[in-house]
């Protein structure tokens, strides 16, 4: 009798049911690895929540096909792997064996279409193959292309990243989510123009300090950034936000959108914030942002990954104020080994092991995604052989 494999599946929106599935046969240029552990994503919430288009009006526009096992955010070790595997998987040039622990870009991309070919560092495929946990429904080919399951499979062309020895598996989970706030990499590109983009002691704030926007309080403190002011409707989160580096949080439930302008107003000299992040995940908060910034200020959109509607924005107020708006729907795929490093470089600088904050079995699936969405979690974890 072959081995079974315990999985949480997605079946429908709202509802998960704890499935079994043949453990896979491996593949030509393939691997098999055992689940450690799986970060709930926004992306997950969405999908759980029934919003389920993502790159919606491009040629990549994706629809969740329940059933799906989620979980892109993965701590993995890997079990099975053939030679070209073990010589081909690896991003960073490292070869594989089994018993190494591993991180893994979600994205699997073609290669072939213009954007592969022009921009290869980033997943902007037009034809992209699957994404883990987002893309694959496990009726198809091998099934486990999520991480909450007990193994994941992993096909040719995948991006693994070895993980250094010295990452506490709570800490490299967060790896995909600490690589979306290349960001601010990109905000850094423009301080060639004066003064735009990100510069050294710039006021930064981030909308929304979940996850992501706890990732991007980090990675600013990390990059020289001056006075970092946060938002959020928990007094929790923005606490942790504190904790991590932030200077000022206010929290938006009780306070109007005039207090939240006033106080950043006051801790810029009356000029505006420099850079303004959103990662709260919805569009009402766009125009608000855009008021908080300086003339020839830098609001940055990574935070509306899926279709969350449309929301009146006045065009004059972007001509008026010379703003620049930098849309980022992803991160790119060399981030991984240096975020890495960084985190475990900057063990002893931030709480790190405050950032995730609960960590249940695979049968607790459910609980964990409806606690990710909760106001007393941060980075909500799934591990699947606890
Ligand atoms: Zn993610
Ligand atoms: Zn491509």
């Amino acid at each position: 009798m072959s081995q079974k494999v315990r999985a949480a599946v997605l079946v429908e929106p709202g509802r998960i049911e704890l499935q079994e599935f043949d453990m896979p046969k491996l593949g030509k240029g393939a691997a098999i690895a055992k689940m450690v552990m799986s970060g709930v994503c926004g992306t997950d919430k969405h999908s759980f929540k029934g919003e389920s288009v993502q790159n919606k009006g491009t040629k990549n526009e994706i629809r969740i096909p329940y059933p799906i096992i989620q979980g892109h955010e993965n701590v993995l070790i890997i079990e099975e792997i053939d030679d070209i595997g073990a010589r081909t998987l690896e991003y960073d040039g490292s070869t594989l064996k089994p018993g190494d622990r591993v991180t893994m870009c979600p994205d699997v991309v073609c290669g072939e279409c213009w954007y592969c070919k022009n921009m290869p560092n980033y997943p902007w495929c037009e034809k992209m193959l699957f994404s883990y946990g987002n893309m694959r429904s496990c009726n198809d080919g091998n099934h486990l292309y999520g991480g909450f399951s007990e193994y994941i499979y992993i096909e040719p062309h995948s991006r693994l990243y070895k993980i250094p020895d010295g990452l506490p598996d709570r800490v490299a989970v967060l790896t995909e989510v600490i690589c979306v706030t290349w960001t601010l990499d990109k905000a850094k590109e423009f301080n060639s123009f004066s003064l735009e983009g990100f510069n050294f002691n710039d006021t930064i704030v981030v909308q929304g300090v979940g996850p992501l926007g706890l990732a991007h309080v980090i990675k600013a403190r990390m990059m020289g950034a001056g006075k970092i002011i946060v938002t959020d409707v928990s007094d929790y989160r923005l606490g942790l936000a504190k904790e991590f580096g932030a200077d000022i949080s206010i929290n938006s439930k009780n306070t109007t959108e005039d207090e939240r302008l006033d106080l950043v107003m006051r801790e810029t000299r009356g000029r505006g914030a420099d850079l303004v992040i959103e990662c709260v995940g919805h569009p009402s908060v766009v125009p608000e942002g855009l008021r908080m910034l300086r003339k020839a200020g830098m609001y940055i959109e990574p935070g509306n990954f899926v279709d969350a509607g449309s929301v009146p924005i006045n065009i004059h107020e972007i001509c008026a104020k010379n703003l620049r708006i930098v849309g980022m729907c992803n991160h790119a795929h060399n981030a991984y080994l240096p975020c890495m490093e960084m985190m475990e470089r900057s063990l002893g600088w931030f709480p790190w092991e405050k950032f995730v904050t609960h960590i249940y079995p695979l049968n607790q699936a459910e609980d964990a995604i409806k606690k990710s969405m909760a106001e007393d979690s941060m980075k909500v974890v799934i591990a699947a052989n606890l």
